[in-house]
C-alpha cells in the first residue's frame, strides 16, 4: 500500500464509508483533474461519471472559474455577513433572484446542502410562530426524500438504511408516498397512473393544514433514493395543495439545481411559485461550499419588525456568504451564459437518453429513468417480478469495481446505477461512458445467469 495512503487510513475517517472495506479497496489518491478526467498518482484516470458528489457543473478546472478565485483572493477572503457585506454576495444574490422563480425575492446565505434546508426548515417554522399560527409547526416530506446529514434534515428525509439509527432523534414530521413510479405505491402502472400517489398527501394536509407548516420535497427527481424521476404532473399537484391549505412549499433543488435536469432549476418545467427554494452542491459548481435558501417577501416581512418584537431570524453559519465561494458561483453563472449550456446540455441529453434506452434489454435491468444530464438504471434480481438485491449482495460494489477498471466512477446507490453528468460532457465521452457503463451491467448479467 502506498505511503501516503497508510497515512490517510492512520489519521482519516471518510464519509459514507465502512472503513474496513478500505482493507481491500483503499481510497484513491487523486493528484489533478482537467474537465471530465481525474488522474491519480500512478498516472491512471477515471471519468468523473457523478460530477463529484453531484457538484461538479463545468468540468474541473474551469479557467474562469479558477481565475475567478484568484481575483477575489486578491481582495478580500473572509468577513463576518452581520453588520458587513461584500460586492461578491450582493452580486451573487441579485442573480439568484433573477434565475428563480418570480416568487422568490431574498437570499439568506450558508454553507452547504444540509444548512439550507436547515434554514428554510426554521424560517418556515418561525414565520408561522411570528404571524400568530403557533401550532403550524409540523412539516410533511416524501419517503424517500434525502435533505442532509444534519438532525434536522434527517427528520424530513425518509427512512433506510443509513438513517435509521438516528431515528430516535428525529423531530416528528409526516411522512407520504414517493412518486417513486417504477415501485408504484399505489400498485398502479402507467397507463392506469391519475397521481393517486397525491392523495393520501391531499387528505392528511386537508385534515391536518392548521398543525402543517409546509411540506420539503425534491422537485422531479429524488436524487439520494436512487433518482427516481417522478412525473411533473406531480409536482405540479403538490403546489397546488400547498398553495390550497396555506402550507409552505419547501423545494430542495440541492441535487437539481444549476442546469442538471436540462433547465437552470427543476422546478422551471412546471409554472409553480415555491416559499423556499434550497440550493448548494452546482452552486459553485464544485468549487468552494456555498448553500443558499431563497425564499418570499411575504416570509421576510414577517420577520421585519422592532427589534424587541423577538421577531428576529437568530440563525447563521460562520462561512456565510464566503466571498471567494461568492465569486466562483457567479463565475459559474457567467459561463451557463457565455457557453450556452444549456443548449448544449439539450444536445446532450438527447443522446444520453437514446443510450440510456438501450440498457433495457439487458436482464437484470428493472427500470431505466432520466431527465438532463441524469439518468439511472435499477438492477433487479428477478425482472418480471421486479424482485430487488438485497443489502447484503453488494451489486453496486461490484460495478464499482468494474467500473475503475475502465476509468469509470460509477458509484451505485445499493443496486441502483446513476450517471450524474458535468453538463460540459462531450459527444464523445459521453459515448465512451455509456458504452462501457452497458458492458459493464450486460457482464454482470451474464455472470448472475451463469451461476
Ligand atoms: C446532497 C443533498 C443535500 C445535502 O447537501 P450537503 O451539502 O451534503 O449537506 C440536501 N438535499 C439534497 C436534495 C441533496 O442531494
Amino acid at each position: 500500500m502506498n505511503n501516503w495512503i497508510k497515512r490517510d487510513l492512520k489519521y482519516i475517517w471518510h464519509p459514507y464509508t465502512q472503513m474496513k472495506d478500505c482493507e481491500n479497496l483503499p481510497p484513491i489518491l487523486i493528484e489533478k483533474a482537467r474537465g471530465l478526467k481525474l488522474y491519480d498518482n500512478k498516472g491512471n484516470f477515471y471519468y468523473d461519471t457523478i460530477s463529484s458528489w453531484w457538484c461538479n457543473v463545468h468540468g474541473h478546472n474551469h479557467p474562469k472559474i479558477k481565475k475567478a478565485i484568484i481575483r477575489q483572493l486578491d481582495s478580500l477572503e473572509h468577513i463576518l455577513f452581520a453588520g458587513f457585506t461584500h460586492r461578491p454576495a450582493i452580486l451573487l444574490a441579485e442573480k439568484l433572484v433573477s434565475l428563480s422563480p418570480p416568487s422568490l425575492n431574498k437570499v439568506f446565505f450558508s454553507d452547504n446542502g444540509s444548512t439550507a434546508v436547515e434554514t428554510a426548515l426554521k424560517m418556515s417554522f418561525q414565520y408561522w410562530q411570528n404571524i400568530g399560527k403557533k401550532d403550524k409547526t409540523k412539516f410533511v416530506s416524501l419517503d424517500y426524500g434525502y435533505h442532509g446529514d444534519t438532525v434536522g434534515a434527517m427528520s424530513v428525509s425518509g427512512v433506510d438504511l443509513f438513517n435509521e439509527v438516528f431515528k430516535p432523534l428525529f423531530f416528528s414530521s409526516f411522512k407520504v408516498p414517493s412518486p417513486y413510479c417504477y415501485r408504484c405505491p399505489m400498485g398502479k402502472e402507467k397507463s392506469s397512473c391519475n397521481l393517486d400517489c397525491a392523495e393520501p398527501l391531499e387528505t392528511l394536509v386537508r385534515q391536518k393544514s392548521h398543525e402543517i407548516a409546509g411540506i420539503v420535497l425534491e422537485p422531479l427527481v429524488m436524487a439520494a433514493a436512487g433518482m427516481i424521476v417522478y412525473p411533473k404532473e406531480y409536482l405540479k399537484r403538490v403546489a397546488e395543495i400547498a398553495r390550497k391549505y396555506s402550507i409552505h412549499l419547501i423545494l430542495d433543488e440541492v441535487a437539481t439545481g444549476f442546469g442538471k435536469t436540462g433547465k437552470m432549476f427543476a422546478c422551471e418545467y412546471v409554472n409553480i411559485q415555491p416559499d423556499f427554494m434550497c440550493l448548494s452542491k452546482g452552486i459553485t459548481s464544485g468549487y468552494l461550499p456555498m448553500g443558499a435558501t431563497l425564499t418570499t417577501d411575504t416570509i421576510y416581512e414577517a420577520f421585519y419588525a422592532n427589534y424587541e418584537e423577538r421577531k428576529t431570524f437568530y440563525h447563521g453559519h460562520t462561512y456565510t456568504a464566503n466571498p471567494v465561494a461568492c465569486s466562483a458561483a457567479l463565475a459559474s453563472l457567467e459561463i451557463f451564459k457565455e457557453e450556452d449550456t444549456l443548449g448544449r446540455v439539450r444536445e446532450v441529453s438527447f443522446l444520453f437518453h437514446q443510450g440510456l434506452e438501450k440498457f433495457r434489454g439487458l436482464n437484470l435491468v428493472g427500470d431505466v429513468r432520466y431527465i438532463g444530464i441524469i439518468g439511472a438504471i435499477e438492477l433487479v434480481k428477478e425482472k418480471k417480478r421486479k424482485v430487488a438485491f438485497s443489502f447484503k449482495e453488494r451489486v453496486g460494489l461490484e460495478i464499482y469495481k468494474q467500473g475503475l477498471k475502465k476509468h469509470l466512477i460509477l458509484r451505485p446507490l445499493g443496486s441502483i446505477i446513476y450517471l450524474f453528468l458535468p453538463l460540459s460532457i462531450s459527444k464523445k465521452e459521453l459515448e465512451y461512458v455509456l458504452d462501457n457503463t452497458y458492458n459493464i451491467v450486460k457482464s454482470v448479467d451474464k455472470k448472475s445467469i451463469s451461476q
